[in-house]
């Protein structure tokens, strides 16, 4: 059995990032802005220019005293990650970005625009250990996780782009946000949890986005789906389940041999009933692996009267893969017999897929 705090081990020891505004709680910012030798009353400043304003030039921080802005920049608001790459596709409307960290480590974020909406998709590890065999990030193992900041920070600068009007489509905010990047949330908890209330936390304390906005995908660590189920903060739960059955489940997604398929449906049921929010379940389609009708019969079964929805992703080929996406027959089959069952079901659109962008596609080299 799994003890507490055994995932976060696997980490290897290393210097930490520099300590940021963001990975504080208002308490802590407090606390911080006096230890550095000034009033607590700007700590609610800061937090107005750099949450309320998005303006991450301190600089420019007019309300603050000139003499005390470059300690407030080295003391706070230390930079965290540089931008080696950003490209684009859909007319601008689907931006990814290639962030260096402090240690050299490479993430990737994508911010994608729809008519109604700008979806953001974050990173919260450098690189994954979970080893799932079709995808790119799992391909490289884990390097560290991310701290809260350094995970805040790849949303305000989309954030920053939008409301600048840097974005194709003018000014913008962003409404949603995927932790379907780089990396497994469940395995960076504490950080990832750090994340959602620096997102969800009324301006100027931070960004005041609704918490069904966001959505932490994971590849099942049941005790944390527990845990997510106890803090009280309505995220959409995504399930990758990708198998229905144990036997092609411990291959696809090898922490199965750990937790398995009705142990991972199970807490996502409750987290279901607590939140009351639908499970969506993530099903990488793979040509002749996990798309038989049989396959969708039985994940049908499985699924069928609980609050969920079924998200298939054409399956995004890595390099050198062996798999391919499904045929378009066999995808219509499976979504028919979901149909058929009464579970709802959509096709995932493929956005990003030309600048590498795609569902598990975010590798994070720079060529
Ligand atoms: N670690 C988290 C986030 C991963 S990325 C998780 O596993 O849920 C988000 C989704 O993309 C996951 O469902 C993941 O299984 C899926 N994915 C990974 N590689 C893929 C690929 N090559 N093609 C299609 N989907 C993929």
């Amino acid at each position: 059995m799994l003890q507490p705090g055994e995932l976060q081990m696997v980490e290897p020891k290393r210097p930490k990032p520099p300590k940021h505004w963001s990975d504080l709680t208002v308490e802590e910012r407090k606390a911080r802005v006096i230890e550095i030798g000034l009033p607590g009353f700007r700590a609610d400043q800061f937090s107005r220019q750099w949450y309320g304003r998005l303006n991450d030039d301190t600089s420019t921080w007019t309300d603050v005293p000139a003499e005390m802005r470059d300690k407030v920049k080295a003391e706070l608001f230390p930079d965290l990650m540089t931008s080696v790459r950003t490209l684009d596709c859909d007319n601008g409307t689907t931006v990814k970005q290639v962030w260096k960290l402090f240690d050299g480590a490479l993430v990737e974020s994508v911010l994608m625009r729809y008519t109604n909406r700008v979806t953001m998709c974050i990173s919260s590890q450098a690189g994954c250990g979970m080893n799932c065999p079709f995808c790119a990030t799992g391909q490289a193992g884990l390097m560290r996780n991310l701290s809260t900041a350094e995970i805040v920070e790849q949303v305000l600068d989309g954030a920053r782009k939008l409301s600048r009007g840097e974005i194709s489509g003018g000014e913008g905010r962003v409404s949603n946000i995927v932790f379907m990047g780089m990396g497994e949330p469940m395995a960076n908890y504490k950080n990832v949890i750090g994340t959602i209330r620096r997102l969800t936390d009324p301006a100027p304390a931070g960004l005041g986005m609704s918490a069904r906005g966001i959505t932490v995908s994971t590849v099942g660590l049941v005790p944390r789906i527990y845990d997510l189920a106890k803090e009280g903060i309505p995220v959409t739960l995504a399930v990758s389940l990708h198998a229905p059955d144990d036997e092609l489940r411990d291959t696809l997604v090898p922490i199965n041999t750990r937790f398995k398929v009705q142990e991972v449906l199970d807490a996502s049921w409750h987290y279901a009933e607590v939140t009351g929010r639908r499970i969506s379940i993530e099903y990488a389609m793979i040509k002749d692996i996990n798309d038989q009708a049989f396959r969708a019969k039985l994940l049908a079964e499985r699924l069928q009267g609980q609050l969920v929805h079924v998200n298939l992703i054409p399956l995004n080929p890595t390099p050198g893969s062996k798999w391919t996406a499904s045929r378009p027959e066999d995808e219509r089959e499976f979504v028919r017999i979901l149909e058929s069952y009464g579970v709802p079901v959509t096709v995932r659109d493929t956005r990003g897929r030309e600048i590498d962008g795609a569902c598990g596609q975010l590798a994070a080299t720079v060529n």
